[in-house]
């Protein structure tokens, strides 16, 4: 008998055993992560156990047998474990094919069967026959089953592991079957069979797990790709803005509709662009990658935003966090513009600090201003000079030509002293008619001749009146400076001062408060007038009026009023406000 033959032989026995050992780890390696292979796996295991199992009884039982020793129940023994396997088989089989408990039904029915027929043909009518058989057709069963199971496995799956199992199965029957009509029984092939099965089905085990990573792959893959179409469907959709930027390059992936138009990025050639060169602030740029790094997430985040087809510098809400999108770690980031937003808060802070008629600023901002630069200065020896200047003969030019010629004066006066002086110089509209200039690190006789060449600038300016006369304006400056005082107040006054002088020398011209004029200033508090019914101080005779209205201009209803009030107060006064 070839099963005996076989375990005669104790390396086949040890080879075999070992190629057992092979299939127990694969099927351990093979069933962990996939519910659906792991029963008829296992199921499988157990019935090669089991007949593995019943040739070891049979080898055994040949030895005691020839010995002369009673073997009845080791045959017993035998065809019961060749019964397991065949049920087992037969239920991983049907678990392959059809996964339900059809294996239940024919394993009971199988095993009533083949458990009567063993006890009735070893115990009741003993028939050395019948018993043979049922060692081949057993197995046979068994296997056919297996075979079936991994065809059919096969043909729907198409999984390399399931063929190769089937093959093997069906190859392992056939041999079976050869034996069972007693072909060729006795050769020592026979003795590899089980060895070289158990070796295919773990190979089969392990492609069919390879087989089920890869389907979990592509499931995972198809996902991604379903999640990212969805992603790029919702960003396309959006009425905002938005734009995916590669975290570790920084390139842009994607930009929808709005994005493109907004940052002016030509939607086909998207990975020339950086994300950072949006970017008109490199301060605000970094600030948003600290607390990206953070906090993972950014919301409301005020961008300050320069596209390559526009000079001007824009203001963006953005809202961006980090995620992942087409195997990248990507910033996405929706933006607001909130440009009319930020320049309204701009003008509610310019209307608080500057002049609404000439765009100046005002007199509060200049004297809060100038008391910070003096101190600044002060701590570095720096001169500095205050200029107080006034338009002559205003009153006239609004008498004649009417108060909107009269505004427009004002505008260009403003304009070109600004246009003449440097930027860190600071000018602003004291009141009605009258400037103020703060010239940081400028002494006293550089002062009179900025003040020259301002007033000259100005006597050459036009502006026409509404029916087209030109009309032509000059101005009377007044300069204080470092060398006098370091208080706002003193300057302006001192300034204002020397301004009631060049009124008083002639008009046009430059008057410079000295230091020998301090003394007089200060002890008499003002300097007495010729004629006080004629010359009126230009700045603080005014100022007991009104406090100098800053709000020139402005036709809101209230404070027209109180300029009507003033006006009425201010007998000399004959204009009227309102046109
Ligand atoms: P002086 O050369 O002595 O300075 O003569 P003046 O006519 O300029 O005299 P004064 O400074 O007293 O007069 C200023 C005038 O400027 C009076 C006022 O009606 C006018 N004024 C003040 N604010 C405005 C303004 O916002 N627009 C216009 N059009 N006129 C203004
Ligand atoms: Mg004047
Ligand atoms: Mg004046």
């Amino acid at each position: 008998m070839g099963s005996i033959e076989l375990f005669n032989q104790n390396y086949t026995f040890i080879l075999t055993l070992a190629t057992l050992g092979f299939l127990l780890f694969s099927c351990f390696y093979a069933s962990g992560d996939s519910d659906k292979l792991f029963a008829p796996m296992w199921m499988l295991f157990i019935g090669l156990v089991a007949e593995f199992s019943a040739e070891a009884i049979v080898a055994a039982a040949t030895e005691i047998y020839t010995q002369g020793g009673e073997v009845k129940n080791y045959i017993f023994a035998e065809l019961i474990l060749l019964l397991v396997s065949a049920i087992f088989m037969g239920m991983a089989a049907i678990y392959l094919m059809v996964n339900n408990t059809v294996g239940y039904i024919f394993a009971g029915a199988l095993g009533a069967l083949g458990a009567v027929a063993i006890i009735l043909f070893i115990f009741i009518i003993p028939d050395g026959n019948v018993i043979n058989s049922m060692r081949f057709i057993f197995p046979l069963a068994g296997f056919s089953c297996v075979a079936l199971g991994f065809w059919g496995k096969a043909g729907q799956e198409h999984g390399g592991g399931f063929l190769l199992g089937a093959v093997a199965a069906t190859f392992v029957s056939i041999l079976i079957l050869l034996k069972f009509f007693n072909f060729n029984s006795d050769s020592a092939m026979f003795s590899y069979v089980p060895a070289l099965f158990y070796l295919l089905m773990s190979f089969a085990f392990m492609m069919m797990k390879s087989g089920v990573l890869y389907a979990r792959i592509e499931k995972a893959n198809i996902q991604i790709e379903k999640y990212n179409n969805r992603i790029e469907e919702m960003i396309g959709l959006s009425p905002f803005p938005i734009i995916i930027s590669r975290l570790g390059d920084d390139k842009i992936v994607l930009a929808n509709n709005n994005a493109c138009k907004l940052f002016g990025i030509n939607s086909k050639e998207l990975d020339r662009y950086h994300f950072k060169d949006f970017f008109a602030d490199s301060d605000n740029r970094r600030l948003l990658t600290e607390r990206l790094k953070t906090e993972k997430k950014v919301q409301d985040f005020e961008i300050l935003v320069k596209i390559p087809t526009s000079d001007t510098p824009f203001w963006l809400l953005a809202s961006a966090n980090i995620m992942d999108y087409n195997d990248d770690v990507v910033l996405y980031s929706a933006f607001q513009d909130i440009t009319s937003r930020k320049n309204r808060e701009n003008l509610l802070k310019n209307q608080a600090i500057r002049d609404p008629l000439t765009s100046l600023y005002n007199r509060r901002y200049f004297e809060d201003e100038v008391s910070k630069q003096i101190l600044a200065l002060k701590a570095k020896n720096s001169p500095y000079s205050v200029l107080m200047l006034d338009a002559d003969f205003f009153k006239k030019v609004n008498d004649t030509y009417g108060h909107k010629t009269g505004d427009k004066v004002l505008i260009e006066l403003a304009s070109t002293a600004e246009r003449a002086l440097r930027d860190n110089d600071i000018v602003a509209r004291y009141g009605g008619e009258e400037f103020v200039i703060f010239l940081p690190g400028i002494k006293v006789e550089d002062g009179r001749g900025v003040a020259d060449r301002l007033r000259q600038s100005i006597s050459m300016q036009t502006v026409y009146s509404d029916d087209n006369t030109p009309v032509k304006f000059t101005v009377s400056i007044g300069v204080s400076s470092s060398e006098i005082s370091d208080n706002v107040d003193m300057l302006i006054k001192t300034a204002d001062e020397a301004l009631y002088n060049a009124k008083q020398n002639g008009r046009n011209r430059v008057e410079v408060f000295e230091q020998k004029d301090l003394e007089k200033f200060v002890s008499q508090g003002q300097v007495e007038r010729k004629d006080e019914s004629q010359n009126h101080h230009p700045v603080f005779d005014k100022e007991n009026n009104t406090e100098i209205s800053l709000l020139d201009g402005i036709e809101t209803g209230n404070i027209v009023e109180e300029q009507v009030v003033v006006e009425e107060k201010d007998s000399a006064n004959t204009e009227t406000r309102e046109n």
